[in-house]
């Protein structure tokens, strides 16, 4: 199997330290019960583990020398279903509802290829189905900013932290990796919140709190004040008037806005 080359392009970076796949397994935390979506299988190796402690997984890679590997190694495997796509085009909300094992409910558990990483968190948080509990690997600046706390806020924390509990489970050394990447990884765990199906049926409410925060956060320099009175057209006075209602002053960034501030400030304006 080491004779397929690695493709940078597609974010191949291969995972080769046994105790860390062991680690991720067990953060996992799986039983008999659970169904898994794994988003690039690559050789198989986070794969067969979790084929071992889980109901069934179902695997989508991308690269084609690879699925011709996975079919060999999981041949004759009743709980491994190996899909030849792309995780970003393939119908996800189809693919659940059309599942009888995805559509009561399932887990992700993956090493995501970096160069998609927002935009496959994005669609898992988004989707009309989606899954329960995320422990997913990502570059491990990547995860910092995912879990930041007030203070140190971005437009990607909240986007995350508006759908799910989000947490840093632990750094994975970049010398675990086939080939080796630049930098460091890490290991989180995003835990989507009950009233998340609730919040994504409703898509207005959804969109005006994320054209708010994306407002708020335009400029990074201003004050909110500025950023929200510009991009909302609104008097600085009456901005000013509400973050002061939630107990900010009028030179609070962005930044420093939990989930909840931002959900209430959203009810105000
Ligand atoms: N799970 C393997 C491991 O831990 O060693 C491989 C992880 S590697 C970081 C990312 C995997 O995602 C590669 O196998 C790559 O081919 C696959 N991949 C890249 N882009 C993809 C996409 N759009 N859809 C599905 N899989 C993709």
């Amino acid at each position: 199997m080491e004779n397929i080359k690695a493709k940078k392009s597609l974010g191949q970076n291969f995972l080769k330290d046994e105790a860390v796949l062991n680690h991720i397994i067990e953060s996992a935390n799986l039983s008999k019960d659970d169904v898994v979506l794994e988003i690039g299988p690559g050789h198989g190796a986070l794969t067969e583990k979790l084929a071992a402690v889980c109901k069934q997984v179902i695997a989508i890679e991308l690269d084609e020398r690879l699925i011709e590997l996975l079919h060999t190694k999981f041949v004759g495997n009743q709980n491994v279903e190996i899909i030849q796509g792309d995780i970003l085009k393939i119908n996800l909300p189809e693919l659940v509802a059309s599942s009888q094992l995805l559509v009561h409910g399932y887990k992700v558990v993956a090493n995501l290829p970096y160069y998609i990483t927002s935009p496959i968190i994005r669609l898992l948080l988004e989707t009309k189905y989606p899954p329960t509990e995320m422990v997913v690997m990502v570059q491990k600046e990547v995860a910092e900013r995912i879990v930041a706390k007030p203070g140190a806020m971005s437009i990607l924390a909240v986007s995350v932290q508006y759908y799910a509990k989000a947490e840093f489970l632990f750094t994975v050394f970049k010398q675990s990796f086939e080939p080796m990447p630049k930098v460091d990884s890490a290991i989180i765990k995003m835990s989507v919140t009950s009233n998340q199906q609730l919040v994504t049926s409703d898509k207005e409410k959804t969109k005006k709190f994320f054209r708010i925060v994306k407002s708020g956060f335009s400029a990074k320099r201003k004050t909110l004040i500025n950023n929200l009175s510009n991009g909302l057209q609104l008097e600085k006075k009456v901005v000013e008037e509400k973050l002061a209602q939630l107990g900010f002053s009028a030179n609070t960034r962005a930044q420093e806005l939990g989930v909840e501030d931002w959900r209430k400030l959203v009810v105000l304006l």
